[in-house]
């Protein structure tokens, strides 16, 4: 099926903790017949320029991009778009980010190991191969010697922000964030809004604030999202006069039920005027 008008502009590679390379994500993306993609892997940029290679072989285009926690409420993440790419000061930067993750894992396996499931640091790299280590690759490792059933039980139980092997990683703010992509040439877009889990008004009015700090839009497509939900958002959008994305956060098979492209259940489909956009955004 051809679909040459949607994108996906929220994926994620083995550079991080996806389980498709980046140029088999292109591949993914070719026969799922859509017009482009963008790369946002967590705290990291080194699976874009093999994925724009593949782009460019297989006709997709690759727009730049990452994926990163903000100190704020679980699972605030912002998306930065790079249309120019990303300068070397940039990479620098994130070099942080990747410290702050490597910091925590021997906590979190110290804690593994004291709850009767040992897995090494070893292991832990390993499966992470070339890419940054998140707690998916410690889940993966906790299914295979079946401390878990899945990797959802695996958080579940073990490594979610409420669960007894979880160790916080340290964060940026939402202003060092924001700051930090934009002097790098990059678009900031606010991740998946609703986990916030705020009501209309106030996610409004978060939004609004982080505006005036140079956030410049948000994902009203999202695979958790339904039509009435993506319709709240956008009418945010509108109302505060901001760009709206959408993407459905791949990861392959960390994330099972997600297809790139079509989200749950085939549910998704983001227009290529919202990757248009992003290219064509100047900064206020
Ligand atoms: P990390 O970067 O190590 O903090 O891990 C973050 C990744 O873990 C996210 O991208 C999600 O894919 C996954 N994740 C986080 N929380 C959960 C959860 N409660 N259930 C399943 N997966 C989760
Ligand atoms: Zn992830
Ligand atoms: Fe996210
Ligand atoms: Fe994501």
């Amino acid at each position: 099926m051809r679909q040459p008008d949607f994108v996906d502009m929220h994926i994620h590679t083995t550079a991080s903790d996806g389980s498709f390379s980046p140029a088999q994500v292109v591949e993914l993306a070719r026969k799922a017949g859509l017009w482009g993609i963008a790369i946002t892997d967590h705290d990291t940029v080194e699976g874009f320029p093999e994925a724009l290679e593949a782009g460019r072989r297989m006709g997709i285009e690759v727009l730049a991009g990452i994926e990163i926690s903000l100190q704020f409420v679980d699972n605030t993440h912002l998306l930065g778009y790079f249309p120019q790419g990303y300068t070397p000061a940039f990479r620098e930067a994130i070099e942080t980010l990747k410290r702050y993750r490597e910091e925590r894992i021997p906590k979190m396996l110290q804690r593994l190991a004291e709850l009767n499931c040992p897995v090494s640091m070893e292991e832990t790299l390993r499966e992470a191969g070339d890419g940054l280590v998140g707690r998916p690759h410690i889940a993966k490792i906790m299914v295979r010697k079946g401390y878990a059933q899945s990797i959802q039980e695996a958080f579940d139980q073990y490594l979610a922000s409420h669960a007894q092997a979880y160790i916080r990683k340290k964060k940026f703010t939402p202003e060092e964030a924001l700051d930090l992509i934009r002097k790098n040439q990059g678009i900031p877009i606010l991740a998946h809004p609703l986990t916030m889990d705020f009501d209309q008004n106030r996610l409004k009015e978060q939004i609004g604030l982080w505006k005036e700090m140079g956030l410049a839009g948000f994902e009203i497509l999202y695979s958790d999202y339904n039509a009435s939900q993506a319709a709240r958002m956008t009418a945010i959008a509108d109302e505060l006069g901001m760009l709206k994305t959408g993407g459905s956060d791949f990861h392959g098979s960390s994330k099972p039920q997600i297809t790139l492209g079509s989200g749950k259940e085939g549910n998704l489909r983001v227009p290529r005027a919202f990757f248009e956009a992003i290219c064509n955004y100047k900064p206020v």
